[in-house]
């Protein structure tokens, strides 16, 4: 075994360290995007601009969102960011998932049929998960 210095130590631990929101800022879901009746403008969400992940809708103005973008949303404005509501009467509706396809961001031979609803999972479970991402010990997502 080589010996090891303090910067590989460091780089290692940094790896450790990564979350999944870490490696999903990597990759943006609308490049990777496969189904060909993708529309930005129908699918996409308002605040992150990639296909909605377990797409909400507001009541009022129908502004289309993910989830977890509408919830950052509502803790840290309490209203629609189109502010078509008053504060705190912010009135969300669940939409049915579009099945937009996405192309496996770590390589082309994968074969998994994934969505941006099981995106997020597929970066720890891939088959093809890169070297880099061997070591990293995936937090909880729901625990911050
Ligand atoms: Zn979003
Ligand atoms: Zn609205
Ligand atoms: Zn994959």
């Amino acid at each position: 075994m080589r010996k090891r210095h303090v910067s590989d130590i460091i780089l290692e631990l940094d790896i450790t360290m990564l979350s999944v929101n870490d490696i999903r800022k990597k990759y943006d879901k609308t490049s990777l995007v496969k189904s060909s009746d993708y529309d930005e403008h129908i699918h996409g969400c308002m605040i992150c601009m990639e296909p909605a992940s377990f797409p909400v809708r507001c009541t009022t103005c129908k502004l289309l969102l993910c989830k977890s973008c509408a919830d950052k949303c509502m803790k840290q404005m309490r209203r629609c960011p189109k502010k078509c509501t008053e504060d705190g009467k912010w009135k969300l509706m669940q939409e049915k998932p579009f099945n937009i396809e996405l192309n496996c961001p770590y390589d082309k031979r994968c074969e998994e049929k994934i969505f941006p609803e099981t995106f997020n999972d597929h970066l720890r479970s891939c088959s093809f998960l890169p070297e880099e991402y061997r070591n990293v010990k995936f937090e909880d997502e729901l625990k911050k």
